[in-house]
């Protein structure tokens, strides 16, 4: 697939990006707060909605805590009891069924206000890549739609 990001000099380039992110377990919530933050510095961008959104079925977007690193170790031991590897009755040959529910559970994006130039995320919430099928490389794709100037 074609990524939606212009080169660097157009105007919309500082708008959208597109980042991998290289996951180190089958089941893993990867904190990716701060490369986002980082992108929606660089835009400029002073008030708007910023979209991120994974092109994958067995990887997904969710926001949860981020302050206490077990919080995201109990997600991931909940997915994998909520859907075992090996349950009975899976059609899908792939073998990772377990994968795409995890992923339908999760959903592909999130969206996130931006105020002041700075992401809006209470005090103990962070933005994750929730690998279900790991470990891959994922594509992470931002993009900012700042309110129109009033
Ligand atoms: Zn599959």
């Amino acid at each position: 697939m074609s990524a939606p990001v212009r080169s660097a000099g157009s105007t919309s380039a500082t708008r959208a990006a597109k980042f991998a992110i290289k996951t180190s377990r089958r089941t893993e919530l990867r904190n990716i707060t701060a490369e986002v933050a980082e992108f929606v510095a660089r835009s400029g961008a002073v008030s708007g909605v910023c979209h991120i959104y994974v092109p994958h079925t067995t990887a997904g977007i969710t926001i949860n805590e981020g302050a206490d690193p077990d919080v995201a170790h109990d997600i991931e031991l909940t997915f994998d009891r909520l859907a075992p590897r090996d349950a009975a009755g899976y059609r899908h040959a792939e073998g990772n069924s377990d994968s795409h529910v995890k992923t339908a559970i999760v959903g592909s994006s999130q969206t996130v206000f931006i105020e002041r130039g700075r992401l809006v995320l209470g005090t103990w919430q962070a933005i994750f890549l929730c690998e279900c099928d790991g470990p891959r490389t994922r594509e992470v794709l931002v993009r900012i739609v700042p309110d129109a100037a009033a």
